[in-house]
């Protein structure tokens, strides 16, 4: 039958982890907050736990503890407990390593509590070695981000040649968009193509293939404008960041004052008790290199990344060219199985049998499991980076899967993509309780703007919508800024700025709406509009045609009617015209009738000629050019 751990440790008056360090003895599994239990093994726990005396500052466990084990039974997390027993105690050890009785029980103390030793749970046959499902430990994914110039290239590099996995052929790794790398018994895989965006692009695709972040500061420059929109996009996406303290070896660095900026930024170093770790790195000498890898394979330890290499295969794209006497050829990061080369693969929307696969060293793999990056030959098409991979059966599932994918894909753009937020919208979403936060970037011409922007929208206030600004820098509205308000459903307004040509088509594409004021209260008044829910429509000319007056007729009953010609374009019965006599604007209304002859008619093109009616007015001359638009609503 099924127990639920927290009401089992309420029935014992102890916290739910001694239940749970417990059931991990014993390799119980535990899903949802429950785990399966016979009389015996119920038994077995209160016999092992005891019932605790409601005192929440005892807690009671068997000799031979790990710091994971101590963590869970507080309550806190693994990596506080590692913390804790580097600072504390100037003891380095991984989170399974048992620790001395007397250890445990001052790093317990360091939390507040006390350890009461318990009885050792008799190894139980039956319940000792429960699977856990397959799942393994798998290297880490790490991507390198930071301002320009601050070294993010030159560390990758130098990574690359002084620690490759794969030594004999390391001399000449190639360029696939990942390698990886060994420090003792840990492995990790690097991407590398640095900067966040590229980070960005893939998650807006919905792919997020890192795991952990390493932020490179230099440390003669200190924090800068590429830093902090490093560390907004690390955190939206909710990567653990770790920050390289680079060009150590400079005479002007100083480390200082990397540490005391980065607070500001809510990354709070461990030298001043937060949870960043800062590693102070040379990426032309390579000192300190050795610990920033150490570290990161101990946030991995932390982070417990799993996968199950005999699982279903999943992977994704991180690059893909086509090359000559190649063909297509993608690097793509193995998530979850196992990769063969001779696999039928369905990648995005093309697909292909594996005739080749590569590590990232040139050097032929048979099989690839996770996280190892590999590049693939024999695809039919060039995919594109944070496509996912499937493995399928054969080539005819293969041919069919593709198929309907193309299929989808045309149905979606008949109907247009799926827009993503906009600030009209606002309130529908709202009714529907689909959405509770308003998120925005916003760029503006200068740091002051920026400022003042951000002051004003954060006085915005609204039962219902939380305003979240996800960034906010100086300069124009760019690629990465769309990819990220696609990746997290936010609008991009820019006060001063404009949109550069390759974000505009992006917007475009991925229906991202982009906002531009040059007026700072319009911009605040839409915001607090649309967070009110009653944000008028606005509206945008669209240009129809240019219509010359060549005569004017008399008609008795009818009054007088405008004999025109189309000179470029159309003129539509409804549409809004302004009639011009040489510069001075003489009319502006709307067309009340457009006949061909005698006809009346919806619209005339270029080339014919139509008699024109304007509502109110009919002081028209021969000479006069109307200009005929209509007003589309565009948000
Ligand atoms: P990226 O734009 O962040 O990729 O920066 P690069 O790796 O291209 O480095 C920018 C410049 O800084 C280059 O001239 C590098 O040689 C130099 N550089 C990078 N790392 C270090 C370092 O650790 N020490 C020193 N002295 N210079 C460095």
């Amino acid at each position: 039958m099924p127990v639920n751990v927290a009401e089992f440790a309420a029935q014992l008056k102890v916290a739910p982890g001694q239940v749970l360090a417990q059931l991990n003895d014993l390799g119980v599994e535990v899903t949802n907050g429950s785990f399966e239990a016979d009389s015996d093994l119920l038994e077995l726990l209160r016999e092992a736990i005891g019932t605790g005396s409601g005192d929440s500052k005892t807690i009671s466990l068997p000799h031979g503890r790990s710091p994971r084990d101590i963590a869970a039974a507080l309550g806190v997390s693994d990596k506080e407990v590692l913390t804790a027993l580097i600072k504390k105690f100037k003891k380095m050890v991984t989170l399974t390593t048992v620790l001395e009785d007397e250890m445990a029980e001052k790093l317990v103390a360091e939390f507040g509590f006390k350890l009461e030793w318990a009885q050792p749970v008799a190894n139980r046959p039956s319940a000792s070695k429960v699977a856990k499902g397959g799942k393994h430990p798998r290297p880490p994914v790490v991507t390198i981000l930071g301002h320009v110039d601050h070294g993010k290239t030159s560390l990758l590099d130098y990574i690359r040649k002084a620690n490759v996995a794969d030594k004999e052929h390391g001399g000449i790794t190639q360029h696939i968009g990942a390698y990886q790398v060994t420090m003792g018994d840990g492995v990790i895989t690097f991407l590398d193509t640095p900067g966040h965006a590229a980070f960005t692009a893939m998650r807006a695709r919905g792919a997020q293939v890192t795991d952990i972040a390493i932020l490179v500061v230099a440390a003669d420059d200190g924090i800068m404008p590429q830093t902090i929109e490093a560390i907004t996009h690390a955190k939206n996406a909710g990567v653990p960041i770790i920050v390289a303290a680079n060009k150590i070896d400079k005479p002007a660095a100083n480390l200082d004052k990397v540490l005391q900026a980065l607070p500001q930024h809510e990354l709070v170093p461990s030298e001043y008790g937060g949870d960043i770790t800062v590693c102070p790195v040379s990426a032309h000498t390579g000192e300190g290199v050795p610990h920033l890898l150490e570290m990161i394979l101990l946030q991995a330890d932390v982070m417990e990344l799993q996968a199950d290499p005999k699982g279903e295969f999943e992977g994704v794209v991180i690059e893909a060219k086509l090359e000559r006497g190649r063909g297509p050829v993608a690097t793509v990061l193995v998530e979850e199985g196992t990769l063969k080369s001779g696999d039928v693969v369905v990648v995005g929307k093309t697909w292909g049998k594996i005739k080749a696969m590569n590590d990232y060293a040139g050097k032929p793999l048979k099989e690839a499991g996770p996280s190892v990056p590999v590049e693939i030959l024999g695809i039919n098409d060039v995919p594109m980076a944070g496509d996912a991979v499937i493995v399928v059966k054969d080539e005819r599932a293969a041919r069919s899967l593709t198929d309907e994918r193309l299929e989808e894909e045309r149905q979606r753009n008949v109907v247009g993509p799926k827009k993503k937020m906009t600030l009209r919208d606002l309130r529908n979403h709202l009714q529907a309780e689909e959405i509770k936060d308003l998120n925005l970037i916003i760029k503006a011409d200068v740091q002051g703007s920026v400022e003042a922007v951000r002051g004003l929208i954060e006085k915005i206030e609204s039962d219902e919508v939380n305003v979240k600004i996800l960034l906010s820098g100086v300069g124009n509205v760019t690629e990465s800024d769309v990819n990220l308000a696609a990746a997290s459903n936010a609008i991009c307004v820019g006060f001063g700025v404009k949109p550069e040509a390759k974000a505009k088509s992006e917007a475009e594409r991925q229906k991202v709406e982009i906002r531009t004021y040059n007026i700072i209260y319009e911009l605040i008044e839409d915001i607090e509009a649309a967070v009110k829910g009653m944000l008028e429509p606005k509206f945008e000319e669209e240009y129809h045609g240019t219509v010359e007056i060549r005569a004017v007729f008399k008609l008795t009953k009818a009054g007088k009617v405008a004999g025109s010609h189309v000179t470029d374009g159309k003129i539509l019965r409804n549409d809004k015209v302004r009639v011009k006599r040489g510069t001075e604007l003489v009319y502006e209304g709307t067309v009340d009738s457009l006949k061909n002859v005698k006809q009346d008619v919806r619209e005339m093109f270029a080339g014919q000629d139509c008699g024109v009616k304007f509502t109110g007015w009919e002081d028209f001359k021969e000479g006069d050019v109307i200009e005929a638009y209509e007003l589309v609503q565009i948000d």
